[in-house]
């Protein structure tokens, strides 16, 4: 082990490092001024290195936070992107990682997606993420694990102090967040039971269908009417959203699922409608290419790529899936390049965010300050961002996720007007008074 490379090891096996390092806690924070990343051990300086220099997932990120669950040797970890609009917020990931590389490069690269998703949206926060890696000598699906888990996670976020606020993610459920919440305030998603904002797949439906309008009015003035569409994944969000494009008289809806219990409800929920369905293996692309005027991406990520976008044959691509271009780059200019209008998955499945980020400000009944992101007026609803950024790429020549992210970007740099850059102050403070050490 000792001469291998820290970043190839097993998540297991770079606990066990740990265990015989005695680290229960580390961190690494940017150090602005000397552009470098410091690690809280020495001996951790090679990851510190490794982050310094990845030019695809880090993106000078203020801080990443890790301790060891005290009974399950699992790995607890907050990663910090960007926090001038407030707080990082953003879900905790439950997930099985081969190595340490993997667990950091995913937790750097949806940190800096929230910033993307919460600055487009105007929320008043930064951006974030959660990542727990998954021991396969544990059962995840134990409840009285989980409670545990969950109740030391949120002991772990009461130990940042704020400077990362989390909720639901892949994974993770409102049980979960309820576990979390007893030990500790910086989370949201918890349930409707404890005043929290429950389960967001019809907000987030609505909210891709916002972004399928605004994309079809800017390609030719068109509405969904008569329009055809194709769906992969027949989950939480999909289904709400068949119904609401219905609905709207869209012409025809195809979609898959790899699970044929959601073939066969999807089949006898819609029966009326000119819809159609079928099961489908999970390395089953075929529905990218069906013959539509969009195509809405509801399962997975990574499914636009190098071998898929050559196929695909519908003029506008608007889905709820997170991350969904594989190479956020290239596979962009391939859309672009193709002709296909491509509307960010993290400008339009934002409501699963907005639903949940001020919870604690209480709620009314069609929460202006919710239904304003679903309006066609508001300065930073899904319907006028998703005409700026197409027009903006129209003008500019140049893809639509790179505008995206530009205005995003640039968004995610205005101060908090309330708190200015207080999670900076919050983060520099662990630093200093030796978190690492505290238990
Ligand atoms: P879900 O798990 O309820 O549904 C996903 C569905 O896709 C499942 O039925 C699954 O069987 C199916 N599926 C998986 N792989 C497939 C494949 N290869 N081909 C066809 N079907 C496949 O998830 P959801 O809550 O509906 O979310 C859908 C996507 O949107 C996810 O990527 C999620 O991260 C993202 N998202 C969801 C929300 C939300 O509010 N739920 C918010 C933002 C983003």
């Amino acid at each position: 082990m000792s001469d291998q490379s820290l970043l190839k090891l097993t998540p297991n096996d770079f606990i066990r490092f740990l265990k015989k390092e005695n680290i229960f806690r580390f961190y690494f924070m940017f150090d602005k001024e000397n552009k470098k990343v410091k690690s809280s051990h020495s001996v951790l300086n090679e990851i510190a290195q490794f982050i310094e220099n990845d030019k695809r997932d880090f993106e000078e990120h203020e801080g990443v936070f890790v301790q060891l669950s005290s009974k399950y040797d699992i790995l607890l970890g907050a990663f910090i992107h960007r926090t001038d609009r407030g707080q990082a917020a953003g879900g905790v990931r439950y997930w099985s990682y081969d190595n340490i590389e993997n667990y950091l490069r995913d937790g750097l690269r949806l940190a800096k997606g929230m910033t993307h998703k919460n600055a487009l949206a105007g929320l008043w926060w930064g951006g974030g993420k959660g990542v727990m890696a998954h021991n396969p000598n544990v059962d995840k699906n134990d409840p009285v694990v989980r409670e545990f888990l969950y109740k030391e996670y949120g002991k772990f976020m009461t130990s940042i102090k704020g400077c990362y606020v989390t909720a639901e993610d892949v994974g993770t459920s409102v049980e979960d967040m309820a576990n979390i919440f007893s030990s500790t305030r910086f989370t949201t998603c918890i349930p409707h039971s404890v005043g929290g904002s429950g389960n967001p797949s019809v907000p987030t439906a609505r909210g891709v269908i916002a972004g399928m309008e605004a994309a079809m009015n800017f390609l030719n003035g068109e509405t969904l009417e008569g329009k055809t569409i194709a769906i992969q994944g027949l989950g939480h969000v999909a289904m709400p959203m068949i119904k609401l494009l219905f609905e709207k008289n869209v012409g025809k809806i195809i979609a898959c699922d790899i699970f044929l219990e959601a073939v066969k409800n999807a089949k006898s929920e819609f029966e009326e409608n000119n819809f159609d369905a079928r099961l489908v293996d999970k390395n089953d692309n075929s529905i990218l290419f069906e013959e539509c005027d969009i195509l809405a991406p509801c399962a997975t990520g990574a499914v636009l790529n190098s071998e898929t976008i050559p196929s695909i044959k519908a003029k506008i691509i608007c889905g709820a899936a997170n991350n969904q271009l594989e190479n956020p780059i290239n596979d962009d200019i391939r859309l672009y390049e193709k002709g296909i209008i491509y509307v960010p998955d993290f400008l339009t499945n934002r409501m699963g965010i907005v639903n949940c980020a001020d919870e604690q400000a209480g709620f009314v009944d069609d929460d202006p300050i919710i239904e304003r992101h679903l309006s066609k007026d508001w300065e930073y609803s899904i319907h006028k961002t998703t005409f700026r950024v197409l027009k903006e790429s129209k003008n500019k020549n140049t893809p639509n996720g790179k505008i995206a992210v530009e205005l995003a970007d640039k968004l995610s740099k205005e101060l908090n007007p309330i708190y200015g850059h207080r999670s900076q102050l919050i983060i520099n403070s662990l630093v200093e008074s030796g978190w690492e050490r505290s238990k």
